[in-house]
């Protein structure tokens, strides 16, 4: 394991990026999503996913510098198609003319269909409380198998399905935001345990052949295993109005089997954001918030080193912690991270320059 700083990250992913025929705006847009994903804790997220994109590009299922396409726009409700571009990109700027949208109308739904990986959903969360906004973010995950089994099966039938809600900070508050994986774990978090050698929770996964496990690689090779759902019945509820929202409403489409799979990672997002303004004086607002934050925080702790948080709080610490300390990376991601260099035609020496230089032991 080995600790980097956020910008050292940042420029091999860019000059990884590049090398695989993005823009130099598109590379610099998608690296700084995956470091701070990293910086906000979320390896699974972060530039360990650009091994998988390098793979995504070479079978057709991501498009480099790909532009979204208005395919309906009624004012207040607009539908985008990504066309398998880089969905850190196309949901950027898709949320941009939303949030526009929203301080003419104070209420959108935006729909984002078949972006490539979309990445950490909060960054978008993020993007709406910079504008003062609230937003609500329902995403599905299709163009490859199943990863999640519904309760009371053993075999996945959909995937990890991600909602996040983001409300804007308040005074001597972090933001609040909750953005989350339906499933029991993220896909991304069982590579980053399988990498590190490491066992996961009981009750998190079914192998292939059904059986309950704890061995994360059951996830990446045949016979495929099961993620569980998140909080049985109520987190495949959920996951399964992931599927509606995000995939029926956007046009996008389903993880039912008759729809066609490249092998990438497709999202499809339905998006609610709503200006506060138009509803509740923001005075008020902010009172009421930090009296709420403050008395579901004032309950006695069940343990004195790990006191209540609110959602969007571990990521603040984690940010302020890996701004000073590094971005931890295990050497299996590192090795994968230059085997992919080596394939978009970044000679090793030089790739290791770029990953290396100023990382700390
Ligand atoms: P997680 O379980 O680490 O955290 C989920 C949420 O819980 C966060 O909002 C966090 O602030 C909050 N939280 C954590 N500890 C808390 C505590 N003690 N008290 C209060 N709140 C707390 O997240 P996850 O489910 O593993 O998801 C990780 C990332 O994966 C997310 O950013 C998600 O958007 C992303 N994801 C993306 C896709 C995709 O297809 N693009 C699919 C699945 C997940």
């Amino acid at each position: 394991m080995k600790h980097f700083p956020a910008e050292q990250l940042n420029k091999f992913a860019e000059a990884l990026l590049v090398a695989t025929g993005s823009s130099s705006r598109e590379a610099a847009i998608v690296a700084d999503h995956l470091v701070q994903s990293n910086l906000a804790g979320h390896d699974s997220h972060g530039i360990g996913m650009l091994p998988t994109y390098v793979s995504s590009i070479e079978k057709g299922a991501l498009v480099p510098n790909a532009e979204m396409q208005p395919v309906r726009d009624h004012g207040a409700m607009m539908v985008f198609d990504g066309r398998r571009g880089y969905g850190q990109r196309l949901a950027r700027e898709a949320m941009a003319v939303a949030i526009e949208r929203c301080r003419e109308n104070g209420l959108v739904f935006m729909g984002l269909r078949n972006a490539h990986h979309m990445g950490r959903i909060g960054s978008y969360g993020e993007q709406a409380i910079a504008a003062g906004m609230v937003s609500l973010h329902f995403v599905n995950v299709v163009d490859h198998r199943p990863l999640v089994a519904p309760y009371r099966g053993t075999a996945a039938r959909y995937s990890t399905n991600p909602i996040c809600f983001a409300m804007p900070a308040t005074t001597g508050n972090a933001p609040i935001l909750l953005d989350m994986a339906t499933s029991k774990v993220a896909l991304g978090k069982m590579r980053v345990a399988m990498n590190k050698g490491e066992e996961v929770a009981a009750e998190t996964l079914y192998d292939g052949c059904g059986r309950p496990t704890t061995d994360p690689s059951v996830m990446f090779v045949e016979p495929y295993g099961a993620i569980t759902s998140l909080g049985q019945h109520k987190g495949y509820g959920i996951a399964f109005f992931c599927e509606l929202l995000a995939g029926v409403l956007t046009g996008g489409g389903t993880i039912q089997p008759e729809n066609p799979r490249m092998g990438g990672i497709i999202n499809h997002m339905a998006t609610i954001i709503i200006d506060p303004q138009r509803l509740v004086d923001c005075q008020w607002m902010e009172q009421e918030i930090t009296a709420l934050v403050k008395y579901v925080k004032s309950t006695p702790a069940e343990d004195s080193e790990l006191p209540v948080l609110v959602a969007g709080e571990p990521e603040t610490l984690m940010r302020s912690k890996r701004g000073c300390s590094g971005i931890p990376v295990d050497d299996t991601t590192c090795e994968q991270l230059l085997a992919s260099a080596r394939q978009v035609g970044i000679e090793r020496l030089m790739a290791e320059d770029l990953l290396y230089y100023r990382s700390i032991p």
